[in-house]
């Protein structure tokens, strides 16, 4: 959740927009658009697509995945640093919400480089394995619905290759992790995958403080 930073107050957050990150105007117009929907704390903060920006740079990927499109933001920020030939494979199961996004693609020149599959996402990423995809990929962002969110990983990981990077959102979940009256499905699976990182023998990896908690997992 949270569509800025967590423990950021009013002031400190509008200081950090203003002189802590860019973005271009497409990508502020897609924000503001998707801000007035109830859904809007899905959307991810704009510090955080800076920084997914700067990682995708970072890592020169070329072929990204990403697990939850919602409105199209995040696509549209890492598409907009990839080079021409790059591609984002998004996977969404709302027709109605990546939809928002699309006239923000296009308007972005960036369009023909999303690759939206609409469907359960874990049925995407294994036809994306069983047609050979196990390597291929550079850089993958992964928010979705968290109960499901190892089964989302684990085919990441498969799917990045050696060097690649996964980021995965939410993993701080509105301090829900430390909180021992939630035992819900979506904050167990959020618990789990967090200590099920810690001592992951095939990934480097920091949980970030950044947006709602971001945790990079980088392939070894
Ligand atoms: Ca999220």
């Amino acid at each position: 959740m949270s569509s800025r930073t967590l423990g950021l107050g009013d002031d400190l957050h509008r200081y950090l927009l203003a002189t802590g990150l860019r973005e271009s105007d497409v990508a502020r117009r897609l924000r503001a658009a998707t801000a007035v929907l109830p859904l809007a704390r899905m959307q991810i903060s704009p510090e955080q697509g800076a920084l997914m920006q700067l990682l995708v740079r970072l890592t020169g990927a070329r072929h990204t995945l990403e697990v939850g499109t919602f409105t199209g933001y995040s696509a549209l920020v890492v598409a907009e640093v990839l080079p021409p030939d790059g591609t984002v494979l998004a996977c969404d199961v709302s027709a109605e919400w990546t939809a928002i996004g699309r006239p923000f693609w296009e308007e972005a020149g960036v369009a023909g480089r999303i690759d939206l599959r609409l469907g359960p996402a874990l049925d995407t990423l294994d036809a994306l394995l069983a047609q050979g995809a196990t390597g291929r990929f550079d850089f993958a962002f992964i928010d979705a619905d968290k109960a499901n969110y190892d089964g989302y990983y684990e085919r990441a990981l498969a799917l990045l290759r050696t060097g690649g990077l996964v980021a995965i959102d939410n993993t701080l979940w509105s301090g829900a992790v430390i909180d021992p009256q939630r035992d819900d499905a979506d904050t167990v699976a959020i618990r789990a995958l967090n200590l099920k990182l810690r001592r992951d023998a095939r990934v480097d990896m920091v949980l970030l403080p950044v947006g709602d908690g971001l945790t990079l997992a980088r392939k070894r």
